[in-house]
């Protein structure tokens, strides 16, 4: 990473965390295609300047809020997603569709649920991997 790394090196654990060096390693991947990116890139990089000196509570909240809507926008503008993302989300699709196919084909809301489940995470943890393959784990 950058020399945003010496600025976080001399912060606490709850600023200097893995979560926001991969935000912002993210970022800079995006920052040469992107605008905001690099918006955000400058923020945290002027907030990091003025917490090095006895962070008061709020400016660590107002940098915690830069992260989070750095977040925000790698996911909704970069397709970013969080890791373990699409297994969370298809084991929550494949329940609801097992429970569905369970009453109607089996008529065995037991045997349903399984399947729904196996098949979930299956397309999941596939849609995990590619992500991370992808670097788009955030
Ligand atoms: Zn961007």
């Amino acid at each position: 990473m950058s020399h945003l790394n010496h600025l976080l090196e001399a912060l606490n654990d709850s600023i200097n965390s893995d979560k926001t060096k991969n935000i912002i390693d993210k970022l800079e991947q995006f920052q040469t295609e992107c605008e905001e990116c690099k918006r955000f890139l400058e923020d945290i990089e002027n907030q990091l300047k003025i917490m090095q000196i006895d962070p008061t509570d709020e400016e660590v909240r107002d940098f915690q809020q830069t992260i989070s809507n750095a977040k925000s926008h790698l996911m909704k503008r970069h397709k970013c997603v969080p890791s373990g993302y699409y297994m969370g989300t298809f084991m929550a699709i494949g329940t609801s569709l097992g429970v569905v196919f369970g009453l109607s084909i089996f008529d065995n809301i037991a045997l349903g649920i399984p399947i729904g489940i196996g098949v979930g995470i299956a397309i999941g943890s596939s849609l995990d991997q590619d992500a991370k393959k992808k670097g788009l784990v955030i």
